[in-house]
């Protein structure tokens, strides 16, 4: 049996405790939900964080711990430390993986490791979502089918301000016309990150099985299994290098 990939669920959880639609829905909240069904997965264990723990859920060794997060946040961006946001995205360029859910888009972290204003159009109404499956052979759609369909879901819609990604393997369509580019991958550093669409808190997105199932092939695909810290450093050479005819004088001028 392979070393368990070791998650850490992040989630805002500050809707399902003022809006009693979302707790009827996630009574547990939806990073207990998510923890959930990836922990029923042998080869993955699971932990969760939260915005009102202390350091958000992620000081001490959890970070070392973690291979790959999952986050979730939506109506408290602003909240999360600037400090815990720096150590989350240097845990990212050494290789732990960052899966980002819905309205997460606006994260600090996800807006970081961007570098563009991950903005977009959006509508809560009535539409339908339909997502295309682009990629068929990626991993993570591995299981899915041509597309599949969410009965409700927010909209969000093109232009979404990302950088193109490194793989597309969704798009949605939904019954207003607009499109959307709801799945794709990002090599950061040593670190691989993915984004995924669906899952506006007033639905039930994440008790969805083909949802459940992109999220949990997600985590495979960005276990990275490296931890590369960031070093510079000076290399001496690996073989015997001809000599310098010039680095007397060279010495000589940086003497003067
Ligand atoms: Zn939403």
């Amino acid at each position: 049996m392979s070393t368990p990939i070791r998650v850490t669920v992040w989630g805002e959880f500050r809707h399902e405790k003022k809006n009693p639609k979302v707790a009827e829905i996630y009574p547990d909240g939806m990073h207990n939900t998510i923890a959930g069904f990836l922990g029923k997965d042998a080869d993955i264990t699971v932990r969760t964080a939260t915005l009102d723990e202390p350091e958000h859920g992620l000081g001490g060794s959890v970070l070392d711990e973690t291979d790959v997060m999952v986050w979730w946040g939506h109506m408290a961006h602003k909240e999360v430390s600037d400090e815990i946001v720096a150590k989350v995205k240097t845990r990212v360029l050494e290789g732990m993986g960052l899966i980002v859910l819905h309205s997460g888009h606006y994260s600090k972290i996800f807006k970081s490791l961007m570098g563009t204003t991950c903005s977009l159009k959006w509508r809560e109404s009535t539409d339908k979502e339909r997502l295309w499956n682009m990629m068929p052979s990626h991993p993570i759609m591995k299981g899915i089918g041509d597309y599949f369909e969410i009965p409700q879901e927010e909209m969000y819609g093109e232009p979404f301000g990302i950088p193109a990604p490194d793989e597309l393997l969704m798009v949605s369509w939904f019954t207003g016309g607009e499109v959307f580019r709801s799945a794709a991958t990002w090599y950061r550093g040593y670190g691989r990150v993915f984004y995924f669409r669906p899952g506006h808190e007033t639905y039930p997105t994440y008790h969805q099985d083909e949802v459940q199932t992109i999220i949990t092939n997600a985590v495979r695909w960005a276990m990275s299994g490296v931890r590369i810290p960031d070093v510079c450093p000076n290399s001496p050479a690996l073989e015997p290098l001809p000599e310098d005819p010039e680095a007397a004088s060279r010495s000589k001028i940086g003497h003067k």
